[in-house]
């Protein structure tokens, strides 16, 4: 089976924890991936929200470090490149930014952000920021942050809107001429988390052509504070009913969310896919688990 992922927070724990990518105890670990046909995995360089300004760059620098040692070190590691020959059971990275923050404010960094490999960047984590409002920040896109979503426009630097509260989701809509991700978010009509994604936001993302990321954490797929299989599959199914069919895909968000059982690591993606392969036959979910997201990625950024 192939496997595409638009999100996790592995890099973050591995650089804190001194942890290896190869092998490790965490959700992900190159080894998790060996089975898999084609293994694409984004791999997000998370700034908390205590950190703005030259402390939030430095701790993107950081993540980036590790990230680029990992690629000299692990023969299984590689970046992603579309189109390119993938070996089975390696993993090809795609390095992303979870909170906007990382750039400390300064415009000229989206551009050197891309130049390190950079593609695609959540705007905000949960709080305000330099160029917009997270889920529990009070701000809206900010006149900067218009500038940056202009940058990565320009630069086809995917826009993720995870974390954004609602004002700023429909600014950054509005302002955007291309399409964006929400890289790890679920359908709130299913499960009421803020984090989640309105109706009419999942509406304007498949209008637009963008991607919608099925994150796995407990607290996003259910209100009851339990979840398992059936859970992941009703929030595909809505967002599918909704005519979601080439926007649908998954944003794991390992390592860096509490999960259920059925799905706490990376190797138990194949079980999901048996799971998956019964409920909406093979090919669906080829699309879902990677070829929308593969689409994307062909079409916009690369
Ligand atoms: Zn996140």
């Amino acid at each position: 089976m192939k496997y595409f992922d638009l999100h996790c927070d592995t890099v973050y724990e591995c650089s804190e924890k001194g942890k290896e990518l190869l092998k490790n105890d965490l959700q992900i670990s190159l080894k998790g991936g060996e089975n898999f046909e084609s293994w694409v995995q984004t791999f997000a360089f998370w700034i908390p929200d205590v950190l703005r300004g030259e402390d939030a760059y430095r701790q993107f620098l950081k993540e980036y470090a590790f990230l680029s040692r990992a690629l000299e070190q692990e023969k299984q590691l590689h970046l992603y490149t579309p189109g390119a020959p993938m070996a089975p059971g390696h993993c090809y990275a795609i390095p992303s930014v979870e909170g906007g923050a990382a750039l400390g404010g300064v415009l000229s960094r989206v551009e050197e952000l891309h130049q390190k490999g950079v593609r695609m960047m959540t705007l905000t984590w949960n709080g305000d920021n330099e160029i917009a409002g997270g889920i529990y920040g009070s701000s809206g896109l900010t006149p900067f942050g218009e500038q940056v979503v202009a940058e990565m426009e320009r630069l086809h630097m995917a826009v993720d809107v995870s974390h954004l509260n609602d004002q700023s989701f429909w600014a950054v809509e509005k302002k955007l001429g291309r399409p964006f991700a929400a890289s790890h978010s679920n359908a709130r009509s299913i499960c009421s988390h803020p984090r989640n994604l309105t109706d009419d936001m999942i509406r304007a993302i498949i209008e637009r052509k963008g991607l919608i990321g099925i994150n796995f954490y407990v607290d996003f797929l259910s209100d009851s504070k339990e979840a398992g299989f059936e859970d992941i599959l009703r929030h595909m199914e809505h967002i599918l009913d909704l005519g979601g069919e080439d926007v649908l895909a998954i944003g794991s968000d390992y390592d860096g969310a509490t999960l259920p059982d059925c799905i706490n690591c990376v190797k138990k993606i194949e079980k999901l896919y048996e799971v998956m392969v019964q409920y909406f036959g093979e090919k669906l979910t080829g699309r879902i688990l990677y070829d929308n997201a593969q689409a994307f990625y062909r079409q916009y950024v690369f």
